[in-house]
């Protein structure tokens, strides 16, 4: 069984890098624009297949290089067929005249950077009678400036993708940066192809000051870049300026773009793109408040995902992409609440290079995830400031099959590092892992390290594949030049 995905898998693999290689968009059959997903290609094959815009008349086939060309060609096509070719860089973060827009030109004018800081120090704010264990939310005129200030960006550079589209990068500089594009529910049949996706930024990112926030913490926390911070006076009543809630360790800056939001589409293939922070690395962002509150993961985070899949989304293969330059790279499922993900969020990824991304890689809730033939590669001292932290998040029935996978890291990762276990019940199994060489099974490995938190493998999926008795004919009538 395993050798048959293999086998099939390099099959595709040949034949797709072959041609995105050679001549990327213009094949002696059709061209990338005219290409759909191959039958079994992943989950994204399922059912109806993806075919994005492949049927396209002569009338939406669009060609674009700026924000406001490819808001025009997705409008006048809607939900008709249509193939959109990206031409050099298309930065979402832009006016209509193509001037860019800044965090002045988003800002409300009730709101600072500065101002939010101040309102919102934990070691003030975090004073107040803690709500199920937390602090509250942030609340108040500069949190409500900073949410109108949000409303205007997000209103610029977030860009709805509707059913039936084909976007692919022309020639080898395709880029859309500073932006999202976001793929709702009701969504249907997307292919994204060959385009280098860079810093989807948010300049309002939120101040969460409940998100990994406990008063129960009564070890050390020992954070990526070894650093050893304890937290005296950590107690859940606020007693005096040394003692109470507000030495206790928690709180995140959160923002809200990730570079696609696949955000209940179904049907959606991602492949040959990369993703990364571009020029606007985290290090640029340190922490702004004073210990305990100084973290490296209490950097002003300007970035969420890289591609997350969510809110009922299903079918989707993410092929031969590469993510690097990342901190939270793939969420799937965005709450262990929202339990209509059940039967959802089934994700395929082979073949895709994370290069020094953090986490998330991915992190799954509830979804059957297929991650195979894929390439880890990082270091946890890596100058960047990405440090790998673990590969494969496993939330809230996660049901994840994990095949024939490479990780070059640091010599001292262990393969019980590589899976994060985040709830229990959470389901993977593992084959062919190569870890710096040497094959591991990394849940086996995980397991007999950790005697009370066990990885289920009881995944209960197998991926689809083509029968053997169907290869033949199929392979005869699909391999090759001339055959797309
Ligand atoms: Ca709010
Ligand atoms: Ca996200």
């Amino acid at each position: 069984m395993r050798q048959s995905v293999l086998i099939v898998a390099m099959l595709a693999a040949g034949v797709l890098s072959a041609c995105s290689s050679t001549a990327p968009n213009q094949t002696a059959g059709q061209d990338v624009g005219h290409q759909v997903l191959s039958a079994n290609d992943g989950w994204a094959a399922e059912g109806t297949g993806t075919t994005g815009g492949a049927k396209a008349s002569a009338g939406n086939v669009f060609t674009v290089s700026s924000r406001k060309e490819l808001v025009a060609a997705l409008t006048k096509a809607g939900s008709a067929p249509k193939i959109i070719y990206v031409k050099g860089t298309i930065n979402l973060a832009t006016d209509d005249s193509g001037r860019e827009l800044f965090e002045k030109d988003f800002a409300d004018p009730a709101y600072s950077f500065e101002a939010y800081k101040k309102a919102y120090d934990p070691t003030v704010w975090n004073r107040q009678t803690l709500i199920k264990g937390k602090p509250p939310a942030v609340s108040g005129a500069l949190e409500d400036a900073r949410e109108r200030s949000s409303a205007n960006q997000k209103k610029v550079i977030l860009i709805n993708v509707p059913s039936n589209t084909t976007l692919v990068g022309l020639g080898k500089d395709a880029k859309i940066v500073k932006g999202n594009l976001m793929l709702p529910k009701g969504v249907d049949n997307i292919i994204i192809r060959n385009i280098a996706f860079e810093d989807a930024f948010d300049y309002f990112p939120t101040w969460d000051a409940g998100d990994s926030y406990s008063t129960k913490r009564t070890e050390p926390v020992i954070e990526a870049d070894g650093v050893n911070y304890t937290i005296p006076g950590c107690q859940e009543k606020f007693e005096s300026d040394d003692k109470g809630p507000h030495r206790c360790n928690g709180g995140r800056w959160n923002s809200e773009y990730d570079s696609i939001s696949v955000k209940g589409a179904t049907h959606v293939w991602i492949d040959h793109c990369s993703f990364s922070d571009g020029e606007r690395l985290d290090k640029m962002f340190p922490p702004v408040f004073a210990a305990p509150y100084n973290q490296p993961s209490q950097k002003v985070q300007h970035h969420d995902g890289a591609v997350d899949v969510t809110d009922g989304s299903d079918f989707v293969t993410l092929s031969f992409n590469k993510f690097f330059n990342h901190d939270k790279t793939n969420l799937i499922g965005g709450s262990d609440g929202m339990t209509t993900d059940a039967g959802k969020l089934n994700v395929t990824f082979h073949h895709n290079f994370f290069e020094h991304v953090k986490q998330r890689q991915p992190r799954v809730r509830y979804g059957k995830v297929h991650v195979y033939n894929n390439l880890y590669a990082g270091s946890r001292a890596w100058e960047q400031k990405y440090p790998f932290s673990e590969s494969i998040g496993l939330g809230k029935e996660a049901k994840v099959l994990s095949q024939n996978n490479a990780y070059e890291l640091d010599a001292d990762v262990t393969a019980d590092q590589l899976p994060k276990l985040f709830t229990a019940g959470a389901a993977m199994v593992d084959s062919g892992t190569l870890l710096n060489g040497k094959l591991v099974d990394i849940v086996a490995v995980f397991n007999a390290k950790n005697a009370k938190q066990q990885i289920s493998t009881n995944i209960g999926w197998a991926p689809k594949l083509t029968p053997s008795a169907d290869v033949p004919a199929y392979v005869k009538a699909n391999a090759g030049p001339g055959k797309l």
